[in-house]
């Protein structure tokens, strides 16, 4: 075990000893040992590569955008050679992946969100990850040799393209890029944006949502999804949007016009109209990697703001940080409410395990409110131990920060899941009320058996024959 793996509070207990118990039966040998070098390798490899890869980005936007830092392609190399690959594949659903469950492959994406490079060094970075369960899983043969084999070979990178800027996009029928049959192509016409992963200049593929059939009176089968190579004459990248000032080169977030894009018929994925089904089934486990990886986040934070406050040259008022009660407390709070975060989403990921996405809606979406807030909240505590440091760049929680902020929009704004998770929580209102009212109407009937004169004031002067009414 490497000194750099051994820590006050666990000793030498590596990450597999340290899987919460609710976890462990569901974690198999292999995916264990696998946790741990997963564990090793982002520690020992990624996180001090962290540095050179920003540095190789180079400074300039021409330069950013057109980079591929050298660090990526030899952190891939060792990555394969130790078998951390593809892990992000379920094996229950996929033959191609690596053979772990969502929960195994959630464990491993929680360090995996320690580090910059990691999820691309192990061919396990968003948004290829989603864009390669779709192919896999509704793509033709044709099109998996064309797509599908480079991607899980970490050879070519990939876009998903559904939001459109001037329709509120997190509705999905309201997207209105155009796709309209020709021949034996489709023709596209319309705009994009906040295309992650459209900057890199390995980006070959786009997946784009658009509409077929505008006018079907069923609204979930007016979509469709198609694949468009990124150099498909008519496309063009008109500019990079930043987060918060990041540009989050070199992948970046593009803003995207077709104009004609004409594409052979055979890039239809599943069939027209089936558009709604595949981007449901897009979301649902890359949540859950969203979630992991956003645990890792503050983990890491909260392990930056650990050394700020035992940092022995800075003691406001003359004591070190670690002396003042309310920076203890905010300690606490943070490990206590990572920990909760982390057990709901490892039961998110063993009901996805036990069922399918469709089968976990609640619980995927309880953690895709609850995990950013949790996240940002202890980024937010650690920034506040800098100080002004806190949001300079000179440590990552600035950059970490912008980057958790945006889980509370991206795949769905928090609103809708808690919306989703209120109705469908309120069904159940009708029922509870009747179950208290007979609850209370016994306890009435009960009080007089025992000869006692009810003092509950919602009982008094409403039972009417041994009943009351809440
Ligand atoms: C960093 C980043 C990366 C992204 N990557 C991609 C990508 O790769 N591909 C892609 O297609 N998209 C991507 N997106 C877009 C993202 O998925 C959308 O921004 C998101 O779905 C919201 O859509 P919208 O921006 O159109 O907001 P709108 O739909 O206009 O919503 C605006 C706001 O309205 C409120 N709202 C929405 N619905 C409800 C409701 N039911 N009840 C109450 N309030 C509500 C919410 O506060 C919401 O934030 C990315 C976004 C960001 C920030």
């Amino acid at each position: 075990m490497s000194d750099l793996l051994v820590n006050s509070q666990h000793g030498h207990l590596t990450a597999s000893q340290r899987v919460p118990a609710i976890a462990r039966p569901f974690v198999s040998e292999r995916a264990a040992r696998t946790l741990d070098l997963v564990e090793k390798f982002v520690e020992e490899e990624c996180i001090p590569a962290d540095a050179v890869y920003l540095r190789q980005i180079g400074e300039t936007i021409q330069q950013r955008f057109n980079s591929h830092p050298q660090v990526i392609e030899d952190l891939k190399a060792k990555a394969k050679k130790l078998g951390l690959w593809n892990m992000f594949l379920p094996k229950n659903h996929f033959k191609e992946g690596a053979g772990f469950s969502n929960l195994e492959y959630g464990l491993m994406a929680e360090y995996l969100g320690k580090s910059r490079v990691a999820s691309e060094a192990t061919n396990c970075a968003a948004p290829d990850t989603g864009n390669m369960e779709v192919i896999a899983k509704y793509g033709s043969e044709q099109q998996k040799r064309r797509w599908l084999d480079p991607l899980l070979d970490g050879k070519i990178r990939s876009a998903f393209l559904m939001t459109e800027p001037q329709v509120a996009s997190s509705d999905a029928t309201n997207i209105e890029m155009s796709i309209k049959r020709d021949g034996d192509s489709y023709i596209l016409n319309g705009q994009k944006w906040w295309s992650s992963g459209a900057g890199d200049p390995r980006c070959e593929i786009y997946i784009v949502l658009g509409k077929t059939d505008p006018n079907n009176p069923v609204k979930y089968k007016q979509q469709s999804v198609i694949l468009v190579p990124h150099n498909t004459p008519g496309i063009t990248i008109h500019r990079m949007l930043s987060v918060f000032g990041y540009d989050d080169a070199p992948h970046g977030h593009g803003h995207i016009t077709f104009n004609n894009v004409r594409v052979p018929a055979t890039n239809m994925v599943l069939g027209e109209g089936r558009g709604f089904e595949i981007i449901q089934g897009r979301l649902g486990p890359g949540r859950i990697h969203h979630a992991m990886r956003s645990i890792g986040a503050a983990e890491k934070a909260l392990e930056w703001f650990l050394a700020r406050i035992n940092d022995e040259r800075k003691k406001p008022f003359g004591e070190m940080l670690n002396k003042h009660g309310i920076m203890l407390e905010r300690v606490a709070r943070s490990r206590i409410e990572i920990d909760a975060a982390r057990l709901a989403v490892l039961n998110a990921a063993i009901k996805i395990d036990e069922s399918d996405a469709k089968g976990a809606l609640k619980e995927i979406a309880e953690v895709k409110v609850l995990v950013p807030e949790v996240n940002l909240t202890v980024i937010d505590r650690a920034i506040q131990a800098y100080g002004g440091a806190g949001v300079s760049q000179d440590t990552p929680l600035a950059s970490m920060y912008s980057n958790g902020r945006t889980m509370r929009i991206v795949d769905g704004p928090d609103e809708v899941h808690l919306l989703q998770l209120g109705r469908n929580e309120n069904k159940r209102g009708p029922a509870h009320k009747k179950r208290l009212e007979a609850q209370r109407a016994k306890g009435l009937d009960l009080c007089r058996q025992y000869g006692i004169e009810p003092k509950d004031p919602l009982y008094l002067g409403k039972s009417v024959g041994g009943t009351s009414k809440l």
